[in-house]
């Protein structure tokens, strides 16, 4: 999809509609005197900032800063402003960009789909909830899809409590990624939806680096529960009091509400049609994950590894549902299989340290699962509730993850979180420069061709089948012998060593900007450069829970986690599945879907201070490669067309190609549009279709929908 550019209209419109502070800068990059500038494009981003002008375009891109503040420009009026308006005649905002794409939609029946990009704390999934609202608002809706609309809206609050966790970088930090599909009928009115969930960051169940949280229900329920709730799940009010959550030393954030987030959480499951025992199930299921992390381990009488803490186990075999006797054997004893015999040995106090901390993060990890499959059944569209549409919709789809994310230690789950981001770069790349750079080049026309950074290198080095980064690991996990962390970054380096994008301790030569430890690998992501510590990394990959412990989760009759843990699951002897897999799944999704999107792309000054930085502004400039992206865009030709249909359709406007036109396609076109005023140095004429750099008011919006 491409959106015309007319700038003379723009400046029309903009002396009519538009006030003096929306005239700050200019609201399209591609209008900018300077435009091969970084400096004037950063002081234009920097001028309209100043004003809380936050949105900016670059042609179809929207580029956004996060205000962090609360600014008046979300309301219903807001709203109503933006519907049915083209592009270009209004200020840039979320929800022109939300309702250009519902009336792509619309007008070519195809499904479309908007990408969101930045790194963490850049504003991603306030903007994704945005577009979702202003769906909700605005879309016809009859009174049964109401119900939709409503589940659609209080999805949010279920997803982010369980998914989303402080960090050192967003106080509401998404830790799993999500692709979330609006389904709307011919009318144009929502009748499904369906959430895709990615990868949740698991290890933070049972682990915080310090100053952040874990996921934000166990607070709300620490906080919010009603006196009664917590003496049946045997807590306390007092999060200081369990293990898993003081790991990050910040169980209070003063920009959250616990207790007011717990009654939203709480309305949202029923709205989204939660029966009462299953809510139950997954409180239990919290507060076991709680009385995991203070089952601790001791010495025996005899030596042998023990659980000290009696009560926590007594409320383990309740709320799990689970026989209590068991499960202290599967928390201090591994079964194994030798010469075709099972053997029960002792675990070590690590071992039993490491088990225990491998089913909270299970446990947590599917029921968060659970959780989505629940949603995605209360948003399915019923054929029977409303048939009329059946056969005719389409969807929008809105792709949020986790931003690319540096910390001062950064291990397995950073490593997972910015492959992802690499991959959605990709995604970008393609979409923006590379496809619209190749058109131009398939059809003959001719073009200085803008050089960018291409990151494929970078997915290669991560994702290559035998000698890639992930490969290396699955292997490394499955080999017999005594594979550890340092084996596979050995086998890393005999690898990989010599690749740009890949330094290590011994490798470095001492170019790179912070030192690479014994322990730790570099990767020079197209976002900046990276340390990972190998520690953790086979355990994690492999995600690994001891089979006699799963066993007894198995027989849980906790119904909730019966549909988690499944018995065949136990009697399979297939091959482990590694994360990779789950991984892999992401990008052919979001493929199917990049029937061309619109692009936002946020910006992130800086953490709760409203201060516009300017190195950190220009680092993401960089990275997001909006320059190259404004050069292709300036370059380009906004409008084309296939000379068929375009003569087609305004051959009436010329008496020589009306009513037909004898000869090739190609000159009966060119005649057209010498007759139309349009000079030789303003369109080309490519192997099929005409291109036009900037076209005259003549071609609508609607009709450059269908341009592509
Ligand atoms: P991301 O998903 O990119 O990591 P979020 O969308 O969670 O980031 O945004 C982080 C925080 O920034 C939000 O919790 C909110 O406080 C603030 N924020 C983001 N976008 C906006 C906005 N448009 N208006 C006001 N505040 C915002
Ligand atoms: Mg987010």
């Amino acid at each position: 999809l491409l959106w015309i550019l007319i700038p003379g209209r723009v400046h029309l419109v903009m002396e009519s509609t538009l006030t003096a502070r929306d005239r700050v800068g200019v609201q399209d990059f591609v209008l900018l005197e300077n435009y091969t500038s970084e400096a004037a494009f950063i002081e234009n981003l920097r001028r309209r900032f100043g004003e809380n002008l936050i949105y900016t375009y670059i042609g179809s891109v929207l580029v956004s800063v996060n205000p962090n503040k609360d600014l008046e420009i979300y309301s219903k009026a807001h709203m109503e402003r933006y519907r049915g308006v083209s592009f270009y005649e209004i200020s840039p905002h979320i929800y022109a960009v939300s309702d250009n794409t519902y009336r792509a939609m619309r007008t070519e029946r195809r499904d479309q789909c908007i990408l969101i990009s930045g790194e963490s704390g850049a504003g991603k999934t306030e903007v994704s909830k945005k577009i979702l609202q202003y769906y909700a608002t605005t879309c016809p809706v009859t009174d049964h899809l109401s119900t939709l609309r409503d589940r659609l809206l209080q999805s949010n609050p279920v997803l982010e409590a369980f998914g989303n966790a402080k960090t050192l970088r967003n106080d509401n930090s998404s830790r799993f990624g999500k692709y979330m599909d609006v389904q709307f009928d011919f009318r144009g009115a929502p009748i499904g939806g369906h959430i895709l969930n990615y990868l949740l960051e698991k290890s933070r169940v049972v682990h915080q680096n310090h100053g952040e949280r874990n996921f934000h229900i166990f607070y709300q329920l620490l906080e919010g529960g009603e006196q009664d709730l917590l003496s049946k799940l045997g807590l306390e009010r007092n999060a200081q009091k369990y293990q898993y959550l003081v790991k990050g030393c910040c169980p209070r954030v003063s920009s959250i509400n616990d207790k007011n987030d717990w009654r939203t959480v709480r309305k949202a499951l029923t709205v989204i049609g939660f029966h009462e025992d299953e809510v139950e199930d997954l409180l239990n299921i919290i507060a076991s994950v709680l009385h995991l992390g203070n089952t601790q381990f001791g010495e025996g009488k005899n030596g042998e590894n023990q659980i000290t803490t009696e009560p926590q186990l007594k409320y383990l075999s309740k709320l799990l549902g689970v026989d209590g006797a068991a499960l202290r054997e599967a928390l201090t004893h591994k079964k194994i299989t030798a010469k075709g015999e099972e053997m029960i040995s002792p675990l070590s106090f690590e071992q039993a340290v490491a088990a225990r901390d491998a089913l909270a993060k299970a446990v947590y990890g599917r029921t968060f699962t659970w959780l989505v499959v629940k949603i995605n059944q209360s948003l399915a569209f019923k054929d029977d509730v409303y048939n009329s549409s059946k056969g005719s919709s389409s969807v929008i789809g809105l792709l949020d993850i986790y931003g690319f994310e540096v910390f001062q230690h950064n291990s397995f789950e950073q490593f997972c979180i910015n492959y992802c981001n690499e991959k959605l770069q990709q995604l970008f790349i393609e979409l923006t420069l590379k496809s619209e750079q190749e058109e131009y080049e398939a059809e003959g026309i001719t073009w200085e061709p803008v050089k960018y950074f291409d990151n494929k290198i970078i997915c290669d080095l991560v994702e290559g089948k035998h000698k890639g980064l992930i490969s290396i690991l699955d292997e490394e996990c499955l080999r017999p012998g005594e594979p550890s962390d340092i084996s596979f970054l050995e086998k890393l380096e005999d690898t990989l060593g010599g690749h740009a994008h890949f330094v290590t301790h011994k490798l470095s030569n001492g170019k790179t900007r912070k030192a690479v430890s014994r322990e730790e690998f570099k990767l020079i992501h197209y976002a900046g450069e990276v340390n990972y510590s190998v520690n953790g990394f086979l355990d994690k990959n492999k995600d690994l829970l001891y089979r006699n412990l799963k066993e007894v989760i198995c027989q849980s009759n906790c119904q909730v986690l019966s549909q988690c843990f499944h018995r065949e699951e136990v009697t399979d002897q297939k091959r482990p599945e590694t994360v990779r897999y789950t991984h892999t799944h992401t990008h052919t999704h979001t493929h199917t879907h990049s029937l061309i999107c619109h692009l936002s792309v946020i910006i992130h000054p800086v953490k709760s201070i409203r201060r516009f930085d300017e190195a950190l502004v220009r680092h993401q400039v960089k990275y997001l490669g909006l320059m190259e992206n404004l050069r292709v865009r300036r370059a380009g030709f906004a409008y084309r067309r296939h000379y068929e249909t375009f003569l087609q359709r305004y051959k009436s406007l010329c008496p020589r190609t009306w009513p037909n036109w004898q000869g090739r396609l190609a000159d009966g076109v060119a005649t057209l549009v010498q007759h139309l005023g349009y000079k030789p140095e303003e369109y080309k004429l490519g192997k099929t279709k005409i291109f036009i750099r900037f076209p005259k008011t003549l071609f609508s919006t609607e009709d450059s929908l269908e341009a592509r």
